[in-house]
This record gives C-alpha cells, structure tokens and sequence, in this order.
C-alpha cells in the first residue's frame, strides 16, 4: 500500500479499496436492516495528492474531506471541474473561516461560539449558506473541550442553537471521533451509540439536524451499527498516509 505506484496501478488500488470499503459498509447496513442508501462515504483525502483525488472522483466518489485548510484549499482550486462536494473535518482556527466557506460545503467540527460567529460572518460576506455540524468530544467533561476538538455532551444543545440562529449557517448534525482515552476508550460502539442518543434529542428541537457523522477506517462497521449517516474513511481507501498529522 505505501510503494509509489504507477498511475494506472494507483488508480486500480484505490479501486479495490474503495470496493472493500463498500462492502464493509453494506454487510454492517445489512447486518442491521439498514438501507445502504442511508449511509455516505466521505473519502477522507487529507495529505494525499490532488491526482488521488482526481482518480477518486473517476471512480464515482462524490464526498472527500480534508483537515487542513491550506492543503484543502490548493486541493479543491486543482478539482475545481470535479464534481465533488468538500467537507471540512479537522480543527478550525477562526482566522481560516473565510477560506473555508470558498470552498466546503460542511464543516464537521464545530465546537465553540467564536467559531460559530467567524463562520457565519464568513458565509455572510461569501453569499454561501455552510452546513455545520457540532462536533461531540465524548471524553470531555462538563465546560471541557476535547483535546481532538470538540463540545462536551451538556455544551451541544447551546451550540446547536447558535449555528441554528446564525445568518449563513445550516444546523445539519453531530460529529464525533471515536475517544482514545476515558470511559469509552476501546469502545467505539458505546461511543457511537451515545453520540446517536444526543442526535435523537437535538433533532427534538432541530428535526433537519440529521446528519450523523460517524466512523472511520478503523470503526466504520460500528459507526453504521450504531446509526451514522455519514462514515469518514481515509486510510483503508487511500492507504497509510504519506506524513504523520
Ligand atoms: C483523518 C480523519 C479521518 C479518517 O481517518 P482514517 O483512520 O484514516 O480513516 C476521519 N475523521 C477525521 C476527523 C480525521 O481527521
């Protein structure tokens, strides 16, 4: 997986990739009568070039992601003919949000109201709606933010309201990342079960908050168990990064 290869060998990787991929995600669908159709793939493409991206969007893929804002950016201007619609996932500084909305139709994480407040007024000046999901740091206490971002659990209902009143903004759901330390370490499905408890009672009040954005190369079968919308998926479709991030 890490050898350089030849265009066309690369092209025929990310090919059987991406078919392991989907059958992982329709044996989990199946296994919990779940219809496929409500799962998406978005192919997490971080650090990877930008002709992986195009031979990504050859082979039908619609949804990449990206967690750095200038390496998303150069991206998505070099696949500006592509159709493909670009997420945001990684930690956002409040000073790349004008960036940001040039180019992504969501951003996955989402947890402060300054954040809030940049992106709205990004989106604003843009003429751009975005659509927001709140990240959920589940190993973080009351008032505590995750150290991989995110709201604790008692933070995501304020939030929520402020994406949801803010001009430019879409409440559109919940991310989380699976935690690697505290009560749900080792335990993703836990983890995604709770994250999907939080999405039933904020749709109570945001019905349209549906997105669900769960699941990565690692635990993507639990995430789909679990109820994920969205499951996000960088190495067992692209292989092992080229740099550690
Ligand atoms: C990198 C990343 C992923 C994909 O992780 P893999 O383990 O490579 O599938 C998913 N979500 C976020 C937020 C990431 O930063």
């Amino acid at each position: 997986m890490n050898d350089p290869a030849a265009p066309e060998d690369r092209a025929a990787q990310l090919a059987a990739n991406l078919s392991r991929v989907e059958e992982r995600i329709a044996a989990a669908c199946a296994a919990s009568g779940r219809d496929r159709e409500d799962v998406t793939l978005i192919v997490v493409t971080k650090t990877h070039p930008a002709h992986d991206v195009r031979l990504l969007a050859g082979l039908g893929v619609r949804e990449v992601a990206e967690n750095r804002d200038q390496d998303a950016a150069r991206k998505a201007a070099e696949c500006a003919d592509l159709p493909l619609r670009w997420h945001f996932v990684g930690q956002l500084q409040t000073n790349k949000a004008r960036s940001v909305v040039r180019y992504a139709d969501h951003v996955h994480s989402v947890d402060r109201p300054r954040l809030v407040d940049a992106l709205s007024t990004a989106a604003t000046a843009a003429g751009r709606q975005l659509g927001c999901l709140v990240q959920v740091a589940l190993d973080a206490g009351s008032g505590a933010r995750g150290e991989r971002g995110g709201v604790a659990p008692d933070a995501v209902g304020a939030l929520a309201d402020a994406v949801a009143a803010a001009e430019g903004l879409r409440l559109d759901g919940l991310m989380t990342v699976a935690p690697l330390s505290g009560a749900y370490a080792g335990q993703p499905r836990a983890a995604f079960d709770r994250l999907v408890e939080i999405s039933s009672r904020l749709r109570e009040t945001h019905p349209a908050a549906n997105m669900v954005s769960a699941g990565m190369s690692q635990d993507l079968d639990e995430a789909v168990a679990a109820g994920a919308t969205h499951v996000r998926v960088g190495t067992a479709v692209l292989g092992v990064r080229p740099r550690l991030r």
